[in-house]
């Protein structure tokens, strides 16, 4: 029997089991939502990813059918939709890459590479560049169709393109240019070329195949590159290094700079040019620097060989001269013409140092000796000199003797006349016939300017800065000249702190000035030297003389400037021989050694004198026409006494022959 009980417990049973089902049940209707509800979202998902992508998307059969297509496709490749659908996706491929899409496509599930480039054709018939990928759709392990999607690489084409064309713009200038340009690497202990362009690789006998690759040994005989090689090491070391070489007849400039990547040199860029032109300049150039240092050398031995040829002559005009000068029986009009003939002596002497100078001045070893000078005084001794030839002319100097400003100019005197006699001389040269010369003056700012105008033939404005320059001569074969005489003008003037300039009108004339510093009043005036003061007074000595010389009127002279030193015993020889023999027999208190002789130099016969105990302490005085520094110095060096130059002043000598016979 079932009781009551028994019933409760089923129903209660019951109602369980039933609330349990329920809620079982309910349970999986939930999920079923959420899985629904998943799905659902999963496609929104799936389609938006689609819809939105940036790049074409294709979705196709498995035959490539095209059975949808997103937005991206249209918009990039112009089609309508309808123009895609149902249309095989290889259709849109460029001939030469279909095979490849298809074989892509049907072997997909066996390819490890699902991409490819191809070129797929728009809608106005326009190739564009695309990176296609496929992804296979797999339902229960089959495939069921595929994902086709395709991006535009037009931007990373042309991009690519421009590198290139960049590249090959690059290579091309590297190849076309005229010298060369190559880089190298370290592989182990080698240096090895990476690139080698450029004209002159050709010139050098070498081309980019032969030197790419290989190291500097394979491409240069041992020697050179073993030269080469350090400066290969250094540039490796971070130093921009360079180097000259010599390959194929070629003459070259290299330089290696390094190229660092995060402070490590990766490789190194050298460039080279050909020097050849330059070397056979800088060749000529050293050839004619030694040709120019050796015809300065003939220059100088020729001024010193011309001073010593018109000295001789000279020592016998001024000395008799000087001699005539003091004879009381001479007439006035005898005693004038003595006086012209030391002038013009002393002029023309003047005029052989001057030439001597102009070397000295082109070595920078003229030395210039400042005092206060009256410029009334040393114009009117240049007039007197160049009066005689103005006269033969016709030619009038006047001279504003009235200027009242200040005349006193702080100048070397001797230096001055050598400019204003060079000034003067043109003045008259270039001046036509009775024409005029004026000199004029005016003071300006602590400058004393001396204007020398003529009535001449005046000089073209483009030629008034060069008639300067040494050896400048305008056209005028019929006057004669150097064109030597303006430039050392304006090398002298400027050594004395002044300027030299003109102003000249073509057929009119000319107006050469020069500035002097004028000098401060508290400087001492200097007065030329009275010639009628000069005393020649014998020496009242008992002594005895040896002049050795081979020059009868230089023996003449001495002979006779010596006459009224009533004490002095001079004895004369002609030879070298003759004198040594002679100073052997006697004692002399002092000799005169011509430096020139016929039969032995007189430094020659010093080094005998000195040689011989009986002579050795004589005073040796060296008389000679070589006025160069260099001989005094040769000569003092050598052992003797003192150098007198010829032609002799007479004073000077009787002075310097009294300092040793003390
Ligand atoms: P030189 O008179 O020996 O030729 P200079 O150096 O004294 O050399 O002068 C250089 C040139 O300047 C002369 O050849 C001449 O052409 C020109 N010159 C110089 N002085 C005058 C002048 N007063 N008038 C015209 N031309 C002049």
């Amino acid at each position: 029997m079932i009781d009551l009980a028994s019933i409760h417990v089923f129903i209660w049973a019951l109602g369980l089991t039933l609330i349990f089902i329920v809620i079982i049940l309910s349970i999986g209707l939930v999920k079923k939502n959420h899985e629904l509800r998943k799905y659902k979202m999963f496609e929104i998902h799936y389609q938006s990813l689609i819809e939105h992508n940036p790049n074409v998307v294709w979705t196709v059969d498995t035959q490539g059918k095209i059975v949808h297509v997103n937005p991206k496709a249209m918009e990039l490749l112009k089609y309508e939709k309808e123009q895609f659908l149902s249309k095989s996706f290889f259709s849109f491929f460029h001939e030469k890459d279909r095979k490849k899409a298809e074989k892509k496509f049907f072997h997909l599930l066996d390819e490890d590479r699902t991409y490819f480039d191809a070129f797929i054709q728009d809608a106005e018939n326009k190739w564009v560049p695309m990176l296609i990928t496929l992804v296979p759709i797999i339902i229960h392990g089959k495939m069921t169709g595929a994902f086709v999607f395709a991006r535009d690489k037009s931007e990373v084409v042309e991009h690519k393109n421009r590198i290139k064309k960049a590249q090959m713009d690059l290579i091309h200038t590297i190849q076309k240019q005229q010298g060369m340009t190559f880089k190298y690497v370290k592989m182990g202990d080698q240096f090895i070329h990476t690139l080698c362009e450029g004209e002159l690789v050709e010139k050098l006998g070498l081309s980019s195949s032969k030197v790419v690759g290989k190291p500097l040994h394979g491409l240069l005989p041992r020697e050179e590159a073993d030269a080469k090689l350090p400066a290969y090491k250094k540039a490796w070391d971070g130093e921009v290094t360079s180097f000259e070489a010599y390959v194929n007849g070629i003459y070259i400039y290299v330089t290696l700079s390094p190229v660092f990547q995060e402070g490590q040199v990766v490789e190194v860029i050298g460039s080279g040019i050909d020097i050849t032109k330059r070397k056979l300049i800088e060749r000529e150039m050293i050839q004619a620097k030694e040709e120019a240092v050796k015809a300065n050398l003939a220059k100088s031995e020729f001024l010193s060989n011309m001073s010593h040829e018109l000295r001789t002559p000279l020592n016998a005009i001024l000395g008799f001269s000087q001699l005539l000068e003091v004879q009381e029986s001479l007439t006035e009009q005898q005693r004038f013409f003595v006086k012209e003939i030391l002038k013009g002596g002393r002029h023309l002497l003047e005029l052989i140092n001057e030439i001597l100078d102009l070397s000295r001045i082109e070595a920078g070893q003229l030395k210039i000796s400042s005092q206060m000078v009256n410029i009334q005084t040393i114009i009117e001794e240049c007039i007197n000199l160049v009066a005689p030839v103005a006269v033969t002319k016709g030619i009038y100097i006047t001279n504003e003797r009235s200027f009242s400003g200040n005349q006193n100019v702080y100048v070397d005197p001797t230096r001055l006349k050598q400019i204003l006699l060079n000034l003067l001389e043109n003045a008259i040269k270039y001046n036509k016939e009775n024409g005029d010369i004026f000199i004029t003056y005016e003071c300006k700012e602590n400058f004393l300017y001396v204007h020398i105008q003529d009535t001449g033939m005046g000089i073209p404005s483009e030629a008034q800065e060069k008639i300067f320059t040494p050896f400048f001569r305008l056209e005028h074969p019929q006057i004669e000249g150097t064109g030597m005489g303006l430039s050392l003008v304006k090398q002298l003037i400027q050594l004395m702190g002044g300027q030299v300039g003109v102003n000249s009108n073509l057929g009119m004339g000319s107006d050469f000035w020069i500035s002097l510093p004028l000098a401060h009043p508290s400087q001492k005036i200097s007065l030329p030297d009275n010639e009628n003061k000069r005393i020649v007074s014998p020496i009242h000595k008992t002594v005895t003389i040896l002049y050795i010389e081979d020059d009868p009127s230089n023996l003449l002279l001495v002979t006779e400037i010596l006459k009224e030193s009533h004490d002095v015993t001079l004895h004369l020889a002609q030879t070298g021989l003759a004198g040594l023999e002679m100073a052997n027999q006697q004692r002399y208190d002092l000799i005169l050694l011509d430096l020139n002789l016929p039969d032995m130099n007189g430094f020659h016969v010093m080094d005998k004198l000195k040689e011989n105990d009986r002579t050795a302490a004589i005073p040796v005085i060296a008389l000679s026409s070589n006025a160069m520094k260099e001989d005094l110095n040769r000569a003092i060096k050598h052992g003797f006494s003192d150098y007198l130059i010829k032609p002799i002043d007479i004073s000077c000598f009787l002075s310097i022959l009294l300092k040793y016979l003390e």
